[in-house]
């Protein structure tokens, strides 16, 4: 079977990937600054393996700032500041000797704005995402094929791989961009906003993809859009600010209990959206 085959020609992980020793992610007591402002307070929550958690809330709330400091790039942001505890597979990737391109490798992320390198082939984009990573490719036509079918672009892409990047839709060009960090092998995948830019059409298609990568990689994803988070998310956190307050989590658990039963009622207004 071509996944099976394929998933061999790379091995870029000291955590082997594709097998079931997958990690999972958890925070404990996450609170973040941009100076003396601070913007997350005391973020706790578990991602197990495997499942998709949706961050849900209000626009500055602190969803990105969480999601950046789930893989470290919170800390390339002048005077960000940290304090508290990201899990992966239980081990702190703050800890000392923990380097940040080394769990930048093993937790991808893929953002709201669709961006592949425009001239660049589309061969040459998926591969771009193990090059600068720094991880040889034993087989590049296998983990391209690969890459672009976990991304569910395969068959649109097959005959056209020499074109460049840019000639695709918004919406290719987003799982063009999932394939590219799908080729770096990560055990989980960060995903901010990733359909806002698009059409519903595309939206439904990236859905399924998250779905379906959700077999083998862990995926957090911020999303406004509550029948997506219902469709893709096994379990949901609600994020709030209050005024000069710093981001806070209300509520957060399986999702289909957050939307029924939520236990808090600002999270029943919002899931209702009387916000
Ligand atoms: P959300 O993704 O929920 O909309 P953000 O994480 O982007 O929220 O922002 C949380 C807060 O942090 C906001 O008040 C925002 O203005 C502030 N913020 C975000 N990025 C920066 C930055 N680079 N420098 C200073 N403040 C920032
Ligand atoms: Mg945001």
């Amino acid at each position: 079977e071509v996944l099976d085959t394929a998933r061999s020609v790379s091995a870029p992980s000291p955590h082997e990937p594709w097998t079931t020793e997958w990690a999972g992610l958890a925070t404990r007591e996450v609170s973040a600054w941009f100076g003396e402002r601070k913007v997350l307070d005391r973020i706790s929550l578990d991602m197990p393996a495997r499942t998709v958690t949706a961050l849900i809330g209000p626009s500055g709330c602190g969803k990105s700032t969480y999601l950046r400091t789930l893989n470290r790039m919170h800390e390339l942001v002048p005077g960000a500041q940290l304090a508290g505890e990201v899990l992966l597979d239980g081990t702190d990737i703050y800890a000392a000797g923990s380097r940040a391109t080394a769990i930048r490798k093993r937790i991808g992320m893929v953002f709201q704005k669709p961006n592949p390198f425009p001239a660049m082939n589309i061969r040459d984009n998926v591969l771009s995402g193990p090059k600068l990573a720094g991880l040889p490719v034993a087989d590049p036509d296998a983990l391209v094929e690969l890459s672009l079918t976990r991304a569910g672009l395969w068959s649109e892409v097959a005959k056209r791989l020499d074109e460049p990047g840019g000639a695709l839709s918004g919406g290719q060009q987003q799982r063009l961009c999932i394939a590219r960090s799908l080729a770096v092998s990560p055990e989980v995948l960060l995903m901010d906003e990733p359909c806002s830019a698009l059409d519903p059409t595309s939206t439904r298609r990236i859905e399924e993809t998250i779905r379906e990568i959700a077999e083998e990689v862990t995926v957090v994803i911020v999303t406004h859009n509550m029948q997506q988070a219902q469709r893709v998310s096994d379990s949901c956190a609600f994020f709030l600010a209050a005024e000069n307050e710093p981001g806070r989590v209300v509520e957060a658990g399986p999702t289909n209990a957050m939307f029924t039963t939520p236990q808090d009622p600002r999270t029943a207004d919002y899931v209702a959206g009387r916000f």
